[in-house]
């Protein structure tokens, strides 16, 4: 027969159906099943931990955001940010949906390559981009975010040596309110340099200046910032037309929408603060339509969000390793995953749901990674039922960022899957081996022999 598992008696204030001072129950959902794929199931088929990404939420927040910027405004085209998710079964989703790349480095480029992604579809921004990379981009006619005069002069020296002639843009930062201005990117706005990069552009016969871009921040909690950016950007085009006689032929207004996670610190949940798509869209495209630009020379309108088309389409599945009482009496939880694999723990407070019901009470927990390192925590304080050793949890909304900013520190990166339309898992990628990290690894010759033997 089976022991029957102990649980520790606790006096607890009950507080059914009422809510707690932010408004909200705390409630303790169990989530045994995505889009109908036990979690369970998964985790026997590909290990804990496990990311998996639903193909279906992708494309609905893809085709949701593109419906919101295109009833409103007549051009509009998405260009998927590569560094919020990199893999290439992602990106092939944007692609197929429609979306341009929007890449900030030279292997991220030849990543859009190697995805399809025909040249003149491909944004390069960044302030890195070698010369090499900026012939290559010319050549294959992509979009040149320009970030620095440095790299103006580069291009222009380029261009006049090989006859190119590569479509650009500069990269536009300016004050829209919000503090601490992102100034490190691209020309000022305020001070003229902007404007200044413009004119040497437009002096130069080599270069095709079609498009002014700005990113102002990520997670922006503010729709009024967007209406300051695109003001800037409409006043700057308006005044290339007039001075210059030259359509711009698109803005870009970036990325930084805010996905409708929880900021650390935050009073209330991120699903009922953060502003809308479509509120975000009633800025932008209102200023621009506004502006007095005629019909035919209304400018495209492109846009680089990230974080808000794929942060709810991941999801972190995870065991618990061990609970154990700290040293004041508190709860804490041991998990199998950590800040190597959920970066975005630093800044989020994650939801996250048992898999499996557990028993009736809940108690204040911390959660922990595997990491020996004190910094290792997912969640400081969440209230859970009483876990037990080898149960699973799901951490929500894990999609941007985390694929990328992961660490491999300690242990290794593990199993991705894609969960298609119909709901079959499809590996995406592998976990790392031992082996396949120490491919790039060498060992001197006068290490080789074992020492200690
Ligand atoms: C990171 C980045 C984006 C995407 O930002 P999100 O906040 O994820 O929407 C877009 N454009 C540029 C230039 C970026 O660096």
């Amino acid at each position: 027969m089976e022991k029957i598992r102990y649980e520790r008696p606790i006096i607890k204030k009950l507080n059914t159906g009422s809510i707690n001072k932010f408004g909200t129950q705390t409630k303790n959902e169990v989530v045994a099943h995505l889009e109908g794929v036990g979690v369970k199931e998964l985790i026997q088929q590909y290990g804990s931990p496990l990311f998996v990404i639903s193909e279906k939420q992708i494309r609905r927040n893809y085709q949701h955001a593109t419906r919101v910027f295109k009833t409103r405004y007549p051009k509009v085209q998405f260009a998927w940010s590569y560094k919020t998710n990199y893999l290439n079964a992602v990106c092939k989703v944007f692609h197929q949906e429609g979306s341009w790349a929007e890449v900030v480095s030279g292997f991220e480029y030849e990543k859009a390559l190697g995805n399809g992604v025909p040249g003149n579809k491909i944004i390069f921004n960044g302030p890195d981009k070698t010369d090499e990379q900026l012939i290559t981009a010319a050549r294959n006619n992509s979009l040149i975010h320009i970030d620095h005069f440095d790299e103006l002069y580069s291009l222009i020296k380029l261009s006049e040596e090989l006859q190119l002639k590569p479509r650009v843009a500069i990269r536009v930062n300016m004050d829209t309110g919000i503090y601490p201005q992102w100034d490190r990117f691209g020309f000022n706005f305020e001070n003229g340099q902007a404007w200044n990069a413009i004119t040497r552009i437009l002096n130069d016969e080599n270069l095709n200046l079609v498009g002014l871009h700005c990113h102002v921040g990520t997670f922006m909690l503010d729709t009024s910032a967007y209406a300051v950016a695109a003001t800037k950007l409409c006043e700057l085009a308006w005044n290339i037309k007039e001075k210059h006689n030259k359509t711009i032929q698109y803005l870009d207004l970036g990325g930084g929408f805010p996905s409708t996670n929880t900021l650390k610190g935050s009073y209330l949940p991120g699903i009922d603060t953060v502003p809308t798509i479509d509120q975000f869209a009633d800025v932008i495209t209102s200023v621009i339509l506004g502006f007095g630009f005629k019909q035919e020379e209304l400018p495209l309108l492109i846009l680089e969000t990230g974080r808000a088309l794929i942060d709810d389409a991941g999801y972190l599945l995870g065991t618990v390793l061990a609970n154990k009482r700290l040293a004041d009496g508190r709860r804490s939880t041991i998990l199998d995953f950590g800040v190597n694999s959920l970066f975005t723990s630093f800044w989020y407070e994650h939801k996250v749901s048992p898999a499996q019901e557990g028993g009736q009470y809940t108690e204040e927990t911390v959660l922990y990674g595997p990491l020996c390192m004190n910094i290792d925590i997912i969640r400081d304080n969440i209230t859970l039922p009483l876990l037990q050793k080898g149960d699973h949890l799901v951490v929500h909304k894990v999609g941007a960022y985390n694929m990328t900013q992961w660490m491999q520190f300690i242990t290794l990166r593990p199993n991705i899957v894609l969960l298609d339309q119909e709901g079959h898992p499809h590996l995406i990628r592998k976990a790392e081996t031992r082996e396949y990290i120490e491919t790039v690894e060498q060992i001197p010759a006068h290490l080789i022999k074992n020492p200690l033997t």
